[in-house]
């Protein structure tokens, strides 16, 4: 028989003296329960995504919150499978944005960040300030091709070490005076960015609780979000709603060979020198001919394949 189990996906801010004493608790803690997944602690607190049997999970709340004290797990399906091993590490970051050192945390959270704001806020705020207010995109470029929301502002950036340099070009500078809502997929990258962001002279500056994800579960299709939501997981992106038969689905992500209406992202078949995951439709996905990212050498590669296999 099928034992339940689940995933949890948690983060806390919060100011850590011995971090490597509490990575090697939290090792420990992970081997007894059978969890598989992926923990990061820093100085500044604790970013993990753990699967396991439920009643691990369980005691792992219990455990992890006798220490960290409130916070929240968002539980979702899955379980230790879903990961190749437990990989708890002691980093400069939770989230590596290179800026370990700007970053200060006490025990409400990140200081200076953004004003946080519940999903239903977030419309009260476009309601009454209008076309003003500007949305942010924190998370990579590439993730927004196939969902963001209404009209925000997308940074070019292939990783969160590049908001930096980007925050800092001017490009965005215009915005400085706006009212300005960060969001990413569960709220953790925004408690940072906000942050970098007012640093930089950005006046107003919100983040939203719990991220897309919790604005999603609120409105679906029927807010200010257009498309599908990006996840880090097997999945690869998923859809408010009933999905994308949604009356209200907006269909962003396209397919970059045939422009059919496609979200799921794939890695270009030139594996050797390209790690573009790219925009491409099942059946395109399989013809080795289109397999490729669009890029020349890549084209080529995947030609050279094509010839190969005789097709
Ligand atoms: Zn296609
Ligand atoms: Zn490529």
């Amino acid at each position: 028989m099928q034992r339940l189990s689940k995933i949890l996906l948690y983060y806390k801010f919060l100011p850590i003296s011995d971090p490597k004493a509490v990575m090697l608790w939290q090792r420990e803690l992970c081997e007894r329960l059978g969890l598989n997944g992926r923990i990061l602690i820093s100085e500044h607190g604790i970013n993990g995504t753990v699967g396991g049997d439920i009643d691990a999970c369980k005691e792992y709340v219990k455990k992890t919150k006798e220490y960290f004290g409130a916070m929240e797990f968002k539980w979702s399906e899955g379980g230790a499978e879903d990961f190749p091993r437990l990989s708890v590490k002691v980093r400069d970051e939770i989230v590596a944005f290179g800026a370990p050192g700007e970053l200060k945390v006490d025990e409400n959270g990140v200081v200076g960040g953004g004003v946080h704001l519940k999903p239903e806020e977030v419309n009260t705020l476009v309601e009454e300030r209008g076309d003003d207010v500007v949305f942010f995109d924190g998370r990579n470029a590439m993730e927004a091709e196939i969902g963001k929301f209404k009209d925000a502002v997308v940074p070019d950036v292939t990783t969160t070490h590049d908001f930096i340099a980007e925050l800092e070009s001017g490009k965005y500078d215009w915005m400085k005076d706006k009212p300005v809502v960060s969001y990413c997929t569960g709220g953790i990258r925004c408690e940072i960015l906000s942050a970098l962001m007012k640093n930089r002279g950005f006046k107003e500056v919100y983040q939203i609780d719990g991220g897309i994800v919790r604005y999603g579960e609120k409105y679906g299709n029927d807010g200010l979000w257009e498309g599908s939501l990006y996840v880090f997981d097997k999945r690869m992106h998923t859809e408010f709603g009933i999905g994308t038969e949604d009356p209200g689905f907006v269909q962003l992500g396209h397919c970059i060979h045939c422009g059919k209406g496609n979200n799921k992202f794939v890695n270009c078949v030139n594996e050797d020198t390209c790690r573009q995951q790219v925009l491409i439709c099942d059946e395109c996905a399989a013809d080795v001919r289109t397999s490729h990212c669009g890029r020349e050498d890549c084209a080529a590669v995947a030609s050279e394949l094509a010839a190969k296999q005789g097709a």
